[in-house]
């Protein structure tokens, strides 16, 4: 049905927009951009770019990071007067590592209508090309900015069992990937999305190691934005398990010397999986900081 002949008075639309290719964009959503009261744009410079290749001259309202809980209750006031607002974002769908969660969360407080208009979104065009397991996925958005809480974060998905997916911006894509292969095996199969739908879109599925080595001899691989993916660990339950003698060991070891050298004489001592005997040993160490 035509946006133009329903009444969109007193709704709240959240439009997804293209992420490079400006054609990635839905007939339904130029429609709601058209006819809307107001534009609630993340950089309203930036939006008009879309709206002028479409045509489309129409009222914007400036609503980011630092002004968005006090801008929502101006846009709430508009939508209860009976005005419709489309919200967008630089590019994908908002609210996706995006602004708009507090315009939405007061809108539907208020009873009001939310009307998705979906389209493109980084993650799921990279899953959709991956080649790895769908089914269930962790979004895990933009990674923490210091070494040592990314490391952290790597840690903590050492044995998650399904595909992981986060944001990287060129800046750390680099320092991520040394992150991550300091502490994942560096078999570890992943995907590297940068540029998609753009002019230099690259899809690489490999090995950490390789990966890394990409990145670092490339430095167009550096460049643009990205989505990394991660395959998930299948293991073997009965793999996984340690009995309290193993355990006793480990703790033992861990209690003289460093994780990398406790782990190492463990996998000597009782034969059970390095990847294990390492997450386990993550896990003595955290109850010590406890
Ligand atoms: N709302 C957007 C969405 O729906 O995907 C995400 C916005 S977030 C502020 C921007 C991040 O998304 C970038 O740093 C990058 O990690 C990812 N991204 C956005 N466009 C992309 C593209 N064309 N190719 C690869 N990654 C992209």
């Amino acid at each position: 049905m035509a946006v133009s002949n329903i009444n969109c008075s007193g709704k709240l639309y959240v439009v997804a927009t293209p992420i490079g290719n400006l054609a990635d964009i839905t007939f339904r959503a130029v429609e709601v951009l058209k006819v809307v009261d107001l534009i609630a744009a993340e950089d309203t410079r930036h939006v008009i770019m879309l709206l002028q290749h479409y045509g489309i001259t129409n009222k914007l309202f400036s609503l980011h990071q630092h002004n968005e809980d006090k801008a929502s209750l101006v846009l709430l006031e508009k939508l209860r007067e009976g005005q419709s607002i489309a919200l967008v974002s630089d590019a994908g769908t908002p609210l996706i590592s995006d602004p708009g969660m507090p315009l939405v969360k007061i809108v539907r407080e208020a009873g009001l209508d939310v009307v998705p208009i979906p389209g493109a979104c980084a993650l799921i065009t990279a899953l959709s090309a991956s080649g790895l397991p769908v089914t269930q996925f962790s979004f895990e958005g933009f990674l923490p900015r210091t070494s040592s809480a990314r490391k952290a974060f790597f840690s903590e998905r050492l044995n998650y069992p399904k595909t992981w997916v986060f944001y990287e911006s060129c800046h750390r894509i680099l320092a991520a990937l040394q992150d991550m292969s300091e502490v994942l095996p560096l078999d570890r199969e992943i995907v590297i999305a940068r540029e998609l739908t753009k002019l230099h879109e690259t899809i690489v599925k490999t090995s950490l190691d390789e990966a890394l080595d990409l990145v670092s001899q490339n430095g167009n691989m550096r460049k643009g934005e990205f989505v990394v993916i991660v395959d998930g660990v299948t293991i073997d339950k009965t793999d996984d398990l340690m009995t309290p003698e193993q355990e006793k060991v480990l703790r033992v070891l861990l209690k003289e010397c460093s994780i990398k050298s406790a782990v190492a004489m463990a996998v000597e001592i009782t034969g059970v999986r390095k990847k294990v005997l390492y997450q386990a040993a993550l896990e003595i160490d955290k109850e010590k900081g406890a």
